[in-house]
């Protein structure tokens, strides 16, 4: 035998402990008769291997092809070694070692190796909704501190059975290593409870929740990251008692059901849907309703998509596979507070909404909403990002400092960074009630713990009022760098495209702090990552009643009337103006005449509610973005004409809405449908930035386009615009890791301050 044998230093960074990667290097070094060893180590994974050099070959293809699906390698290294003459392949028990900088998995659905054994009558863990492998399970939001080991997680209190200690012990199991192994001898358990309290004797809690479903109730149901309230989706009185109880009158919820098949029953499922359906991930996707459809109308009224997602643990299987087209899971909470996590939390503050309680002991330690995506223009779109994908960390171009940015006000998420890794936390919520409040630090406090960062930055929105920059402001001994809320945006988008300044930044929302105390909405930023400079923006209009405006869009829609029309709008014959009656309307015109409690805003998104009102589409909001959402969701399919559009030039350039008004209304006083001005007006607006973009780019020579903002959630203004920007041969740069929304701010806030800190 002369084969030539050599040896090999593999050196692997990334999401590669706690997913199965010892036991697959294991493996495959068996496979290839390849002998050596391989550990854990501070940054990552270490392999010595030794044997046939072609065999080593392959060993080196297979470990980045074939790699666990759980792992997410960021570098690997190879290096030419002496042979040692090993005489096997080992696993070397390592978890001594610090793993402080290694990397953390999000949480798994469960995966198909452990769903089949869960319905496989002759496995040990047959009908056991805690089943899990080194492949999927808890792992985010069951981990209290690092390392991440069985006693650091909400398993501690489960001592493992002989059996299940066996596989944790075995490298060839799929099990080794897996923290929440466990089975129904050893581990937790699902009990059901009555709203008094009261445990119901069943022999088997989910089958008996399943029948209560069937019969209309409403079931908190404890998941991975928080509870659900739980109704069949199809039961139209259920899902309308849900929605009372909850005092969610009308934002859509969330369904889940057990395959795409059954999902295809109600909605339309294209090939790239599917993927992030069945994704191990399982977020909620949005998808087009198939008309007519068996689901509940209260479900999602007025917009054409359901939130649809799969079973993502074992005891969603087990539910859902008892007969249900779909369930409507809506985080269980109150109003916008915190989605519950604790038992007790839940019999106290759900009490009100659900009729019986499906409750385990395994603690959640960190809440997780469902994450939420949409495929549009031709990429996958984030609106919430929570579980599944935090804590993966968004990889940046360069490295930065240590830097704890903590978001805005609405969908606050914080980002701490770490080297050339930004971490966004899981959606925490609009910090507006203590609840809230109190998960944003304690988000704080545990993503610091967990990924052992000490910020020596903070960065946090001008606007002095929000909770998160008064949070920053109380901080002491540490650099504080406040950062424009629209600046923000743009570059958090620049961070995820990693690319650099200046471009032009197309920054829309509802609402921002502007550097002149207006609130800013509809801004064009010639943006670098430590600076900005506003070249374009929405012309100033009064909010009459400030916030409430937001709530009221009428107001928006009489500001700009009164702008487009003067008195002669009292003239004109608008559904709105009768239905709010002639006093309401003067209040309004005088407060904007008198400047009372009128602030000046050049907002994108007070524009969608103002065109909303006048079209007669909607006066009063139920939540954020409502007015806006529905517009969009009427739009016609047809192609229909554009308004006329202007805008001024001095020092900037000062977009009228004017025009854009006047057409509106002129369509509404010839009859002409609201599905068709909406459609209009969406294209206006596209060719209006687009032909905005050129002589922006005339003047300043840039041609990179960056799209941000919470108004980019338009999927007819963001694929429109980007195929006009393409069209006139940008390079167009939009979100596709963060939500293009509020979520999305604390990345961009964190990358600015490390950028002004830096100069
Ligand atoms: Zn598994
Ligand atoms: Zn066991
Ligand atoms: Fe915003």
């Amino acid at each position: 035998m002369t084969e030539e044998c050599v040896a090999r230093r593999v050196e692997i960074n990334g999401i590669v402990q706690g997913v199965g990667f010892r036991p697959f290097v294991y493996k495959l070094a068996n496979r290839y008769n390849l002998k050596g060893k391989v550990a854990n180590t501070s940054s990552g994974v270490f392999i010595h291997i030794e044997g046939n050099k072609q065999h080593i070959e392959f060993f080196c293809r297979d470990i980045s092809e074939k790699k666990p699906p759980l792992a997410h390698i960021t570098e690997i290294d190879f290096f030419d070694e002496l042979v040692n003459n090993y005489q096997d392949f080992t696993i070397v028990d390592s978890r001594e070692q610090s793993v402080m900088t290694t990397l953390i998995s999000p949480d798994v659905s469960v995966c198909d190796d452990c769903r089949h054994e869960l319905f496989d009558l002759n496995d040990r863990r047959f009908q056991y909704p805690f089943i899990n492998c080194t492949n999927c399970g808890p792992r985010y939001t069951i981990i209290a501190d690092i390392p991440y080991d069985r006693p650091q997680t909400s398993m501690k209190h489960f001592k493992m059975c002989p059996l299940c200690q066996a596989e944790y012990d075995d490298p060839a199991n799929r099990r080794f290593h897996a923290q929440p192994n466990a089975c129904e001898d050893c581990g937790p358990h699902v009990r059901l409870f009555d709203n008094a309290r009261q445990k119901i004797t069943t022999p088997n809690p989910i089958e008996k929740t399943a029948t209560l479903l069937k019969q209309g109730c409403i079931i908190a149901v404890k998941g991975l990251g928080g509870f659900h309230l739980a109704v069949d989706a199809e039961n139209d009185d259920a899902v309308t008692r849900l929605r009372r109880r909850k005092h969610r009158e009308a934002k859509p919820l969330a369904i889940m059901s057990y395959d795409v098949e059954r999902i295809r029953k109600y909605a339309q499922v294209e090939q790239k849907e599917e993927k992030l359906l069945t994704s191990s991930q399982r977020p909620i996707v949005l998808l087009k309703k198939k008309e007519p459809n068996s689901i509940a109308k209260a479900v999602a009224p007025r917009n054409c998509y359901f939130g649809a997602m799969l079973p993502y643990t074992p005891l969603h299987y087990l539910l859902l596979s008892r007969g249900f087209t779909a369930l409507v899971m809506t985080s269980g909470n109150l109003r916008e507070e915190p989605i519950v996590i604790d038992n007790d939390d839940a019999f106290e503050r759900l009490s009100d909404i659900a009729d019986y309680f499906l409750i385990h002991n395994r603690d959640i330690y960190l809440r997780s909403d469902d994450s939420i995506v949409r495929k549009t223009a031709g990429a996958t779109r984030v609106i919430r990002r929570s579980r599944g994908y935090v804590p993966v960390p968004v990889f940046l171009k360069n490295k930065v400092p240590p830097i704890l940015a903590c978001g805005a006000e609405l969908k606050n998420t914080i980002c701490l960074t770490k080297a050339n890794k930004a971490f966004v936390s899981q959606h925490i919520g609009d910090l507006e009630n203590p609840a809230t409040y109190d998960f944003f630090e304690l988000t704080i406090r545990h993503m610091k713990l967990i990924l052992d960062i000490q910020p020596e930055i903070i960065a946090f929105d001008l606007h002095p009022d929000y909770l998160s920059s008064r949070y920053a402001q109380e901080q002491k001994d540490i650099k504080k760098v406040q950062v424009q809320h629209h600046h923000a945006h743009i570059v958090s988008a620049m961070a995820e495209n990693r690319i650099d300044g200046p471009v032009i930044g197309l920054s829309f929302d509802g609402a921002g702090y502007g550097t002149d105390g207006a609130i800013w909405g509809g801004e064009i930023l010639i943006t670098d990552i430590e600076k900005f400079s506003r070249t374009a923006h929405f012309a100033y209009l009064p909010m009459p009643g400030s916030a409430a405006a937001i709530k009221e869009p009428w107001r928006m829609a009489v500001s700009y009337l009164y702008d487009a029309f003067g008195e002669k709008f009292w003239d004109l014959d608008l559904p709105l103006l009768k239905a709010i009656g002639t006093n309401k309307v003067k209040i309004m015109v005088d407060m904007v005449n008198k400047k009372i409690n009128a602030p000046f805003t050049s907002s994108l998104g007070r524009l969608f509610d103002g065109i909303a009102s006048i079209a007669g589409i909607r006066n009063h909001v139920l939540f954020e973005g409502q007015a806006a959402m529905e517009l969009e969701m009427l739009a016609s399919d047809q192609v229909a004409g554009i308004y006329d559009y202007e805008w001024e030039t001095t020092d900037s350039h000062k977009i009228l809405t004017r025009p854009i008004i006047q057409g509106v209304v002129k369509d509404m006083l010839q009859g002409i449908h609201p599905s068709v001005i909406s459609r209009k007006f969406h294209q206006t607006l596209i060719r209006l930035f687009a032909e905005l973009c050129e002589v922006i780019r005339e003047e300043s020579g840039l041609n990179k386009v960056v799209l941000s903002g919470g108004v980019f959630q338009n999927s007819i203004l963001l694929t429109g615009l980007i195929k006009a920007l393409e069209e006139a041969k940008f390079n167009v740069y939009s979100h596709t890791l963060v939500p293009p929304n509020d979520g999305g701010i604390s990345l961009g806030q964190a990358m600015v301050a490390a950028a002004v800190v830096d100069t």
